[in-house]
């Protein structure tokens, strides 16, 4: 277990569990929401994150649902309709915490990032995508 605040300390998730997956997201929807090349995602079991501090706001695209911080916007976690996961941003984890292990929706990217991770094309197949990697 481990807590997440936003960066003006009103929000605070607590995390009872460790995260499925750890990943820099290139999706395109990531992009415009934060104004970033990729941003940095945990992905849990729903029931595993919960808000346990201060004010959010949420606005949805769709089926899909994101929490915000009422007083600095920042992204703390996204739902979709019928998922049994939250994606958690995870650059409002504590130093150290986030241990991404693959990079995702690759096809995206506007800032390519050699590195020794796999870099998925849209998901990893055990997920539902194509497991398609990208060749960089
Ligand atoms: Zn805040």
């Amino acid at each position: 277990m481990f807590e997440a605040k936003c960066p003006c300390g009103e929000v605070t998730l607590r995390l009872l569990n460790a995260p499925v997956g750890e990943v820099y997201s290139h999706r395109d929807e990531c992009q415009r929401a934060h104004g970033a090349a990729y941003v940095l995602r945990a992905i849990f079991n729903r029931n595993d994150v919960l808000v346990i501090g201060g004010n959010v706001k949420s606005w949805t695209n769709g089926a899909r649902r994101t929490l915000i911080c009422s007083c600095c916007g920042s992204h703390m976690f996204s739902e979709t309709d019928g998922s049994p996961f939250r994606d958690v941003n995870a650059g409002n984890f504590p130093e150290g915490r986030f241990n991404p292990t693959a990079h995702i929706h690759c096809k995206y990217a506007v800032a390519k990032i050699a590195d020794a991770l796999p870099h998925f094309a849209d998901i990893p197949s055990e997920f539902g995508g194509s497991g398609d990697v990208m060749d960089w």
